[in-house]
């Protein structure tokens, strides 16, 4: 899979990429991340690619101008499935998202700033608009990494154990039952005595229990 992720702020993204499962990834082969200075794209020499919003008001607004040139350069060179915005009103980012995402060649981020980006970007060149929640962010680039994480530990071979994303929170509409680690006991805080029994069986039925136990607990409306 290859993630395309077009921002004003490319430093904010260096690190997510640069470590643990989503390092190994691209070490791999098994996901190609790149990020697109919008600067670089910009029309005039200043590297503006912002301008006041139309009809007064604070803050700025990335102009469709270098927005338009990043992206025809890059669908020059590929077929892209979705060009995706982040977005504080877009369609809620689930699980179901990012696996439908996860299915994908090749995608596009475009990161927002300031007041956001020219509506006419939104109307004529994007597929589609995610958020990551009901908050406002700076920027789009921590959705992006967001994103980015959620939809690559779903590649075939990320995660080390091909069956972990399987059993994480959502995946199959329950979240994921309590875990444990050495000691057996802390300061009298003893792990369940049938995560010790190895009664493999009754291991599983236990944190099936567990997870359904969670789910109705916190999240209920998953299993309706
Ligand atoms: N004025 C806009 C917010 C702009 S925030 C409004 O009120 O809706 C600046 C940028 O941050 C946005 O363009 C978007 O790309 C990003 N952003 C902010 N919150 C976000 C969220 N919850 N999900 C995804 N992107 C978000």
């Amino acid at each position: 899979m290859r993630i395309d992720i077009i921002t004003c702020l490319p430093s904010l993204l260096e690190s997510p990429f640069s470590h643990s499962i989503l390092k190994r990834a691209q070490q791999k082969g098994l996901v190609t991340v790149e990020v697109h200075d919008l600067r670089d794209y910009a029309q005039n020499k200043h590297r503006q690619v912002d301008d006041y919003a139309y009809g007064g008001g604070a803050g700025m607004v990335l102009m469709i101008e270098p927005i338009m040139q990043c992206l025809d350069h890059l669908k020059s060179e590929r077929h892209y499935d979705e060009i995706i915005y982040m977005s504080p009103d877009g369609e809620p980012l689930t699980q179901q998202v990012s696996n439908q995402l996860s299915l994908y060649k090749n995608i596009v981020i475009l990161c927002g700033h300031y007041k956001g980006v020219d509506e006419r970007v939104r109307e004529h060149l994007i597929t589609r608009e995610i958020s990551i929640g009901d908050y406002v962010l700076s920027g789009g680039e921590l959705a992006a990494a967001v994103l980015a994480d959620s939809v690559i530990r779903l590649l075939p071979g990320v995660l080390s154990d091909e069956t972990s994303a399987l059993s994480d929170s959502f995946q199959d509409n329950l979240i994921a039952p309590p875990v444990y680690t050495r000691p057996a006991s802390f300061q009298g805080w003893k792990v369940p005595d049938v995560l010790l029994s190895g009664h493999e069986r009754r291991i599983q039925e236990w944190r099936y229990e567990q997870a359904l136990k969670r789910t109705q607990d916190r999240r209920p409306h998953l299993l309706e």
